[in-house]
């Protein structure tokens, strides 16, 4: 029986690989940093929480990290815990830093200290492509990260390297595309749509305010993504990849199509700030536009090209941009009683 350690297990991915790795017969740990109230609803929604056993660990604490490797004694080491929301980390840049950034050596030292044989996965992101240099987006296509999150994830990726290249640790980086899904964070903007849109059809809410609609993204489904993640791990030598759907839409297109979704036919009146969606039928309006949301520097296009995946893994993605839209607004209806 293989032994995997996850930091981050209480986030979206973590969940989703937990209960992957149960699933192919892995005994998981779960590393889960200390809050008065803990939160483990994402492994309870996949049914995984009793499977996992869960352990306190902060990524900012290279000892805790130390003692639970050699106690745990995991084959591999998925990094999925950071600051991961880009709109904080402009208010928050020196405790992404901490985590995001500096977190990733801590983990790293605590893998060669305790056993450099242990295999290491690092959640990279597609937000180190920032201001794009080409489209779409390749391992090789050069980086140009646009904010304080970005910055910190570009660190953890070339170290990552560095470790395999100078220690040889099999240290693996998965560059991966907007993944979402139900379980997404309800600060993410697919979640917050969803979780919008499902009120507003259910009479709970009358609008929502929303930022940048025209910014454009890969959106693909989380739970197909950590199974790459898992690929990765698996092969002779570690190595970096892409993983994304090939496919990028607006802001606007997804809260077009959630409505839809509900049997709401949306339009939109008004110029940049001022610009407005009305539901057709009514006249009233469902969303607008809040500068609160605009960001200090904005990613404007993201499109990943995964056929390196495809080709050294196998890696496709099944769940396109419709269906994980209707996907999530469908789960957002369930959860309102
Ligand atoms: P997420 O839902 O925000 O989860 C982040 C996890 O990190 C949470 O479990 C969080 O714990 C944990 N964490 C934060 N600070 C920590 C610390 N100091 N010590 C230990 N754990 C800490 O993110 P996700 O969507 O699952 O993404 C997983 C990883 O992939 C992240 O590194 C993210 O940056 C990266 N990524 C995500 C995407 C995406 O589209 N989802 C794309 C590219 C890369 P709490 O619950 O206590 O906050
Ligand atoms: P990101 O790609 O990791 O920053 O993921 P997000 O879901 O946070 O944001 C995706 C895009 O949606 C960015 O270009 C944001 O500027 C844009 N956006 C527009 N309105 C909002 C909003 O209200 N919340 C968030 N989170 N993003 C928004």
């Amino acid at each position: 029986m293989k032994t995997a350690f996850i930091t981050g297990i209480t986030g979206q991915d973590g969940a989703y690989l937990a209960k992957y790795l149960l699933e192919k017969g892995y005994k998981v740990y779960g590393g889960f940093r200390r809050t008065s109230t803990p939160n483990f609803w994402r492994l309870e929604e996949l049914n995984a929480l009793h499977d996992v056993e869960l352990i306190e660990l902060d990524i900012l604490d290279t000892g805790n990290m130390v003692r639970a490797f050699s106690k745990y004694l995991p084959d591999e080491v998925y990094n999925l815990a950071a600051q991961s929301f880009v709109a904080v980390s402009f208010e928050k840049p020196v405790l992404t830093g901490d985590i995001t950034a500096i977190g990733v050596t801590k983990v790293l030292e605590a893998i060669r200290i305790c056993n450099p044989k242990i295999k290491f996965y690092q959640a990279s992101s597609s937000e180190m492509f920032g201001k794009v240099m080409e489209t779409p987006q390749k391992e090789t296509t050069p980086f140009y990260p646009k904010s304080p999150y970005a910055v910190a994830k570009l660190y953890g990726h070339w170290l990552t390297i560095v470790y395999r290249e100078s220690f040889d640790i099999y240290g693996c980086s998965g560059i991966l595309f907007n993944h979402e899904s139900p379980l997404r964070g309800i600060e993410f903007v697919t979640r917050k749509v969803s979780d919008a849109v499902a009120r507003i059809k259910k009479g709970k809410q009358k609008f929502f305010d929303i930022g940048n609609i025209d910014a454009k993204r890969d959106w693909g489904f989380a739970e197909e993504y950590v199974r790459g993640m898992w690929l990765m791990m698996q092969q002779d030598t570690a190595d970096d990849y892409i993983l994304a759907t090939n496919e990028t839409h607006t802001v606007r297109e997804f809260i077009e199509h959630a409505f839809r979704y509900v049997d709401m036919d949306i339009a939109w009146i008004g110029h940049g700030i001022n610009e407005t969606a009305i539901d057709k039928k009514t006249g009233k309006t469902v969303v607008k536009i809040n500068p609160k949301f605009f960001r200090p520097g904005e990613v404007d296009l993201l499109l990943g090209d995964y056929s390196k995946a495809k080709e050294k893994l196998g890696w496709e993605p099944m769940v396109r941009f419709n269906k994980l839209v209707e996907m999530m607004v469908e789960a957002d209806l369930k959860r309102i009683k």
